[in-house]
């Protein structure tokens, strides 16, 4: 089956370009002018911007964490990622600590498979350290799972220096790659047992105790230790000004440092946390908590600037219900926000539309770069032949306003509650596909396909 999308604005990381894309089957068969599609389906672009399919390369979906399970499971989070355009998404598969890598695996194939509706693949935790996970990171990167992620915080996850030493050092073995959270552990356990000591108890003591110089005191230790393990490492969910000074510092000793962030550092500020309302600051509870203006200005600059690769999403949702547990105690309120449906028309909004940054930076940050960092490009993250027909069909014109009431992602707030967007998504394709059409979803539980990864090639 062909289908001609006719007389749109093609874009990609080198700009926009007035083309035809001819899809054939599951892939582009060619972008042009004038082409034709003689019998065939025919579709008016005219007006519309063409974007390959957005990867978010961070979702937790179907995560058991803080006594609960997240709110959106594969088929929920998948389904509100294919209507927001994002036709990948890279979840994090997790062993319990002591089980093997494979244990994790396994457990993520069966949560994904024959429920999501978008395409997928997962990052592997490693939570642990000994000779057989030394073995199955060799194994994991042989079955297309190249991304690795390890924290320096939270007890059932994280591992010692020592560990991530010898981790990178493995990594760097089977040309995998590990992504990292950054939080200084032991001085936010200080602070949330001074904050707990003074009867600080509200959700306002949350980003108190998480402050701008922890984030960057991790990413310092981190880039050091990857310095020593001589190999290039991922800066997840960087959130801070003072932590990009951090891995300007290493870039410049050489270094190769990838960040990525996400929406709610890019759009909102910290005095979300100041809402007397407990669950008006509770929904809001992330880590690294919502920062500064002046945190956001300078993300916006460096994604300017390119010394961002990637803007993901972090989508770990949970309902007012789940949000309540912490009403006593901050530190019990599930940590994570909603966004997998939102992220492209947020960033098209407050990016391209207010003029912080192009057409194709925001292709590169949102399919190109996700795309080669982890390790599937140019099958994604790119509208060109024999690529993927993953595609994007924004009219900028089509403006919306974001409520929780409208979308579709399991959980019964949005964070960007009333928010006026540039434009919307008209159409969404997977695969040859139509996914998506004027915020219907057509796809079915079991659509998306787990994509094979290779190595990194940003
Ligand atoms: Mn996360």
């Amino acid at each position: 089956m062909r289908i001609l999308l006719k007389g749109g604005r093609v874009v990609s990381s080198a700009g926009v370009l007035a083309a035809d894309v001819l899809i054939e089957g599951e892939t582009v068969a060619a972008v042009g002018k004038d082409l034709d599609n003689p019998g065939g389906e025919i579709v008016d672009c005219s007006g519309k911007l063409l974007f390959p399919g957005f990867i978010d390369a961070h979702t937790h979906f179907d995560l058991e964490v803080a006594g609960t399970v997240t709110a959106d499971d594969f088929a929920t989070g998948s389904r509100a990622a294919l209507r927001g355009g994002t036709t990948m998404v890279v979840d994090f598969s997790a062993p319990d600590k002591g089980d093997t890598l494979r244990c994790g695996l396994e457990r993520w194939r069966r949560k994904a498979g024959g429920r999501s509706l978008c395409d997928y693949g997962f990052h592997m935790t490693i939570d642990d350290w000994n000779e057989g996970i030394s073995r199955e990171i060799g194994e994991m990167a042989a079955e297309g799972i190249t991304s690795f992620k390890m924290y320096m915080i939270y007890p059932a996850m994280m591992i010692g220096e020592a560990e991530i030493y010898q981790a990178l050092k493995r990594l760097k073995e089977v040309g995998g790659i590990a992504g990292v959270h950054c939080e200084n552990s032991g001085i936010i356990g200080a602070l949330i047992e001074e904050a707990k000591a003074a009867g600080r108890m509200g959700p306002g003591s949350h980003p108190r105790t998480r402050p701008n110089p922890l984030e960057a005191e991790a990413v310092s230790h981190l880039l050091r230790i990857a310095q020593m393990a001589d190999t290039p490492v991922i800066i997840v969910h960087l959130s801070t000004r003072e932590a990009l000074e951090e891995v300007r510092a290493a870039r410049r000793r050489g270094q190769t440092v990838y960040v990525e962030t996400c929406p709610h550092y890019l759009l909102l500020e910290d005095s979300v946390y100041d809402n007397p309302d407990y669950l008006e600051a509770a929904k809001f509870v992330c880590a690294p908590p919502i920062r500064k203006k002046a945190d956001q200005e300078a993300l916006w600059e460096a994604l300017r600037r390119g010394e961002i690769q990637t803007v993901s999403t972090d989508h770990c949702s949970f309902t007012l219900q789940q949000k309540m547990a912490g009403r006593k105690d901050f530190t019990k309120i599930p940590g994570g926000l909603p966004g997998v449906e939102d992220r492209g028309v947020l960033l098209y909004t407050a990016g391209v539309a207010q003029g912080r940054i192009t057409l194709g930076d925001m292709c590169r940050v949102l399919a190109e770069n996700p795309a080669k960092l982890y390790g599937c490009w140019p099958r994604k993250g790119v509208i060109a032949p024999g690529s993927d027909a993953d595609i994007v069909v924004y009219d900028p014109k089509a403006d919306t306003v974001l409520r929780a009431a409208d979308h579709i992602q399991n959980v019964d707030y949005n964070p960007y509650e009333g928010f006026r967007t540039a434009g919307s998504i008209a159409q969404v394709y997977l695969r040859g596909r139509l996914a998506v059409d004027g915020g219907r979803v057509l796809l079915r539980e079991g659509d998306g396909a787990f994509i094979h990864r290779h190595g990194n090639m940003l």
